[in-house]
């Protein structure tokens, strides 16, 4: 059986990025940036007043500024001033040649047609051509995942068709005969379906689109034929329930059928080991143990990576160590164990984070699922951790 960390490596080895694609910025909030981008002129391309008020020119010790035009923000002609002069500015307006700073209006006298100072700082109050970027400084670098803030910038520079990286393609089967649709009343022997809830929640956070969603029961060739049915139409295929080796878990051999290397089967992992990975081409596939708790665990330490990978993005591994807030007794095991938990910022007002392990009575238990914002790490063969330890803290919400 091999370690998360090798199973990691595989995952980044065995899957390619996509080809990426021009794309509005309107649709562009999360997606990976696929080329670096350069300041295509100086930012601010002109100096600029930062104020309200009234750029002089200074030369010697002048008392008093004569205004001889104003300037307000847009389109301008081009204007000089001499020493002595002055002209009426407004925030953003291009700052006349021959000023050597803008004074804020809350600080300056007017007498008729002259502006005294009152100020004595030496702030120029002027953004002058460049100062932000020089043309051609790189901005922004492939491989970023865009957020609001990168938009504005792109659309600030007048990039608006980044390179980015497509969303990828999931088609999701939950199989299992006891599988039921949440708005039904399960029967006897029969559960609520919640792992297509939270595949549906995760592709959608992890940059993917579904393509398909079904719940199917356990029986091949229904399954096969479902699956084949699909071609090319994904870039992930993942299938919950079936990972294991029960008589019923056909994970393994519909992969095979349908012409997928398997390149793993089981991770030490606790929960989760049951956890099948799969390429065909450049397609890959994941079974992903049923149970909601390994569900939740195996989504975010492997399956999160093919979206990285596919997304040409860098692994997100954001660990943090912080205190444990109670005791989180667990049977000694021999496996790397991820436990649902909550990091939250510490009540007494100190800006500290602390984590607090989830109720997990088994790997089933949805319950321990509420609120769930991370997974505590211990390694395999650790023992339980007490109130106030330093643990790993995996945060599932990338700040
Ligand atoms: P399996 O991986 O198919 O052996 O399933 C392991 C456990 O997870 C069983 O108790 C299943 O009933 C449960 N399970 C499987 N699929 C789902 C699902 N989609 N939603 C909730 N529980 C499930
Ligand atoms: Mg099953």
């Amino acid at each position: 059986m091999i370690s998360l960390a090798e199973a990691r490596a595989l995952i980044v080895r065995k899957i390619p990025p996509l080809p990426a694609a021009a794309t509005p910025l309107a649709r562009a909030d999360g997606c990976v940036l696929r080329q670096n981008v350069r300041a295509g002129e100086d930012f601010p391309a002109f100096d600029r007043s930062a104020m309200d008020g009234y750029a002089i020119a200074e030369a010697g010790p002048a008392q008093k500024f004569r205004i001889v035009a104003q300037i307000q923000p847009g389109p301008a002609p081009k204007c000089r001033i001499r020493p002595g002069e002055c002209v009426r500015i407004f925030t953003g307006a291009p700052v006349p040649t021959g000023a050597s700073r803008v004074l804020m209006q809350e600080n300056v006298r007017l007498e008729q047609n002259f502006v005294v100072p009152l100020e004595k700082g030496n702030a120029t109050h002027i953004r002058r051509r460049g100062e932000d970027a020089r043309k051609g400084e790189l901005l922004l670098k492939s491989g970023i995942r865009l957020g609001p803030g990168d938009l504005a910038l792109l659309a600030g520079l007048g990039v608006t068709r980044p390179k980015v990286s497509p969303r990828v393609r999931v088609a999701h089967f939950a199989t299992g005969n006891e599988l039921v649709a949440p708005d039904k009343k399960p029967r006897p022997g029969m559960i609520r379906d919640s792992n297509s809830s939270l595949v549906a929640a995760l592709t959608a956070r992890f940059g993917g689109e579904i393509v398909r969603q079904e719940r199917l029961p356990d029986e091949f060739s229904g399954l096969l034929k479902k699956a084949r049915s699909l071609n090319a139409a994904f870039d992930l295929l993942l299938l919950s329930g079936g990972a294991s080796v029960g008589d019923y878990d056909y994970g393994k051999r519909l992969l095979t059928a349908l012409g997928f290397r398997i390149h793993f089967a089981a991770i030490n992992l606790r929960p989760g080991k049951p956890l099948v990975f799969a390429t065909r081409g450049g397609q890959a596939a994941f079974v992903l143990p049923g149970n909601p708790v390994s569900h939740l665990v195996t989504l975010h330490v492997a399956v999160r990576l093919a979206f990285e990978q596919f997304a040409g993005a860098a692994a997100s591994w954001p660990m943090v160590r912080v205190p444990l807030a109670r005791a989180f007794d667990q049977h000694p095991t021999g496996r790397e164990t991820f436990c649902p938990a909550r990091l939250q910022v510490k009540p007494d007002g100190g800006g500290g984070l602390i984590a607090r392990a989830m109720r997990w009575q088994s790997s089933g238990d949805l319950t321990g699922l509420a609120g769930v914002n991370a997974l505590l790490r211990l390694e395999a063969g650790a023992d339980s951790p007490r109130r106030g330890d330093l643990v790993s803290v995996l945060m599932l919400e990338v700040p």
